[in-house]
């Protein structure tokens, strides 16, 4: 079925990322919350509109033209249903913005839901998750996800972890501009350097698997390990990443395989990263194929810990002076 504005009922703001906002919204003839996401930037849009009429029309014909590619390229997004992917529901433009939406998870991101790190039971199920999504994603559409990082990492009060954000569309790549480099980088030490020229086509899996390994250690320590305030400036920071050792997990919080795991995920020389099938296959994983950790319960957990650490940041700021 296809969706459009009119259809939607405006609900709270999800989050924000670089390139606009998600909202929930209510599909009113389903009954379906959704996540909408606008990934265009508004305020450019906006700008934009203030130029010249003529201008306008220009760029409106360049627009179509990108417009009818992403369309096209979108549809893939139908195929890719799996349990660990967000559903796509449909895509819309308006003035040559597109809005697409999506399953709406109750739990929101997994950068939102670590901050006191988690315990290997739960990492070892979000690891796997993750693997056979980004497995599935290669293997079945020929889809490498390109920003798999915790933000893009969805949770539901069902326990269920999915995939969201992966770059189905080179056009649309193109027109969100991802080349932005911010303070948190999970970009493989390769792609810093360039030697793939930042080019799309030549981006393979294990660049992916890199950023798998960075946003496992983010969630084990509940913190991304190259925190900007250790390093006087990004070229610094990122300089850390291309020769510095790669980080690791804790030796205290966790078992040598676990560890082990993450560090086959994050060797400096994309060759010689595991790859899916292998990161499914070592013991870290199929620990977790006969574990029988209760996602539900740690979801739970999680955002009871985010309400009260909420309400804890209210209760400490001053009283506001009129
Ligand atoms: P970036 O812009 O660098 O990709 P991001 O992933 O945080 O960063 P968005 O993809 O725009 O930015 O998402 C913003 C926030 O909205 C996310 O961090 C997440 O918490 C929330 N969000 C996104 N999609 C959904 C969804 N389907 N259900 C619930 N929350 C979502
Ligand atoms: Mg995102």
């Amino acid at each position: 079925f296809t969706i459009n504005m009119d259809q939607l009922q405006l609900d709270e703001e999800l989050g924000r990322g670089n390139y606009g906002t998600v909202k929930k919204v209510l599909h009113k003839p389903t009954n379906v919350a959704m996540a909408m996401k606008a990934p265009f930037s508004s305020l450019l849009h906006s700008l934009l509109r203030l130029t010249f009429f003529l201008l306008q029309e220009i760029r409106l014909e360049l627009e179509d033209a990108k417009l009818n590619a992403i369309i096209m390229e979108l549809d893939v997004l139908h195929r890719a249903v799996a349990p660990e992917i967000v559903e796509f529901y449909g895509a819309f433009f308006i003035e040559s913005c597109v809005y697409y939406c999506m399953e709406y998870m109750d739990a929101g991101s997994l950068d939102k839901l670590q901050s006191a790190g988690v315990p290997e039971d739960v990492l070892a199920r979000i690891a796997s998750s993750m693997v056979r999504g980004l497995k599935f994603l290669k293997d079945d559409l020929n889809i490498i996800h390109r920003d798999v990082k915790p933000t893009n990492v969805l949770v539901n009060k069902k326990g269920e972890i999915k995939l969201c954000d992966f770059g189905i569309s080179g056009e649309l790549d193109k027109s969100l501009a991802k080349t932005n480099i911010g303070c948190q980088s999970y970009m493989a030490p390769e792609r810093i350097k360039g030697e793939s020229q930042n080019n799309l086509g030549t981006y393979t899996v294990s660049s992916d698997v890199w950023s798998l390994g960075l946003s496992m250690i983010e969630i084990g320590m509940g913190k991304y390990p190259y925190p900007p305030e250790t390093y006087s400036n990004v070229f610094a920071q990122l300089t850390a990443i291309v020769h510095g050792d790669p980080p690791e997990l804790p030796e205290d919080k966790y078992s040598q395989e676990a560890r082990d795991w993450v560090t086959q995920c994050l060797k400096k020389d994309p060759e010689r990263r595991a790859t899916y099938r292998e990161l499914l296959e070592h013991p870290f994983l199929v620990k977790d194929r006969t574990s029988n950790v209760d996602m539900i319960r740690w979801v739970e957990k999680a955002l009871e810990h985010r309400v009260a650490i909420a309400l804890a940041a209210v209760k400490t700021q001053p009283p506001q002076s009129v």
